[in-house]
């Protein structure tokens, strides 16, 4: 089969002959229809994680082979964290914290940049037919976006600042007005504010951004400066939430922390079930977000694509 593979010395490149992987009894094989490239991916081609193998998690597909007749031919999203079933975190419903998990096309197991991939049943969702291929495929950045309100309480007093208006940020920003709380998205990007600006969402350049004391600020930059932006404009006791990975070490004065007495909260992967829903509900717009589809051939130029700063998603159509 096709698939896009990242070797660290060989670099990026397209494997015309990769085998078909074989599912296992809990697992299904599933014929990807559509990918997305997130940053993480991009990261990742730059040696974060020091992964190896076929890239991709983000994507929707049509389960083909698998022992639950009843998911069969089904449009379907799939959780990348697979756990070892045995330990406390697997057993407390944490299985993206097992220290034995790997992650697909992340951690210790191939990712979606291919024509067909394996993951368990249980990290499977189906998707309604309302919903698009084009809409599911942010099921997976989208439920990261949704994680933020899973791990901090947040209520429509708070005042709430997202930094970035990459492909997070503009979800981030939708999810945090979902609240009804006082938010505004800082980005670089006009035409890419105005996204949110249409939802009613106050958005400003960050060349004019001024404001201070904020509740929680969201780091959704991708850019390792974005942690200390974060501290400058946090009030004393507030929450920062950081989105951002970056192969890139970042430098930040815990001292401010201290004084401050600053919560610093790390955010990963989201809950399906409430993305698709929210999806499903029309209470998010991820159309716009879109850039380009490109098919899976031309996955380099894909690839390039999708790296260049300020870009919105690019897609992998197989
Ligand atoms: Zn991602
Ligand atoms: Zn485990």
């Amino acid at each position: 089969m096709l698939s896009l593979i990242f070797h660290k010395k060989k670099g990026l490149r397209l494997q015309t002959d990769h085998p078909v992987p074989q599912h296992g009894y809990d697992e299904a094989l599933i014929k990807i229809s559509l990918a997305g490239v997130c940053n993480t991916d991009i990261e990742i081609t730059k040696g974060y994680m020091d992964f190896q193998g076929i890239l991709g998690h983000e994507f929707v597909g049509v389960v083909v082979k698998c022992r639950e007749k009843g998911l069969m031919g089904l449009r379907v999203v799939g959780e990348i964290n697979i756990g070892c079933e045995k330990c406390s975190f697997c057993r407390n419903r944490m299985k993206n914290h097992c220290p034995e998990r790997s992650v697909a096309g992340i951690l210790n197991k191939d990712g979606i940049f291919a024509e067909y991939a394996v993951l368990p049943i249980d990290n499977l969702h189906t998707i309604p037919d309302s919903v698009s291929d084009e809409e599911a495929v942010f099921v997976e950045p989208l439920a990261a976006a949704f994680e933020i309100i899973r791990q901090v309480d947040v209520i429509p007093d708070n005042r709430v600042c997202v930094l970035g208006d990459g492909k997070l940020g503009l979800l981030v920003g939708q999810v945090m007005s979902l609240i009804g709380c006082e938010i505004i998205v800082v980005g670089k990007h006009e035409e890419k504010l105005a996204i949110l600006k249409n939802k009613g969402i106050r958005t400003v350049l960050s060349s004019d951004f001024n404001e201070k004391g904020f509740d929680i600020v969201i780091d959704c930059t991708g850019s390792p400066d974005g942690i200390g932006i974060a501290l400058d404009i946090i009030r004393p006791g507030g929450r920062v939430i950081i989105k951002t990975t970056t192969s890139k070490k970042r430098g930040i004065d815990l001292n401010h922390v201290v004084v401050n007495e600053l919560s610093i909260i790390g955010s990963r992967c989201g809950p399906f079930p409430v993305a698709i829903k929210a999806l499903e509900e029309r209470k998010i717009d991820v159309l716009p977000l879109i850039s380009k589809v490109y098919p899976l051939n031309e996955g380099i130029q894909a690839f390039e694509h999708a790296a260049i700063r300020g870009g919105l998603k690019v897609l992998l159509s197989m």
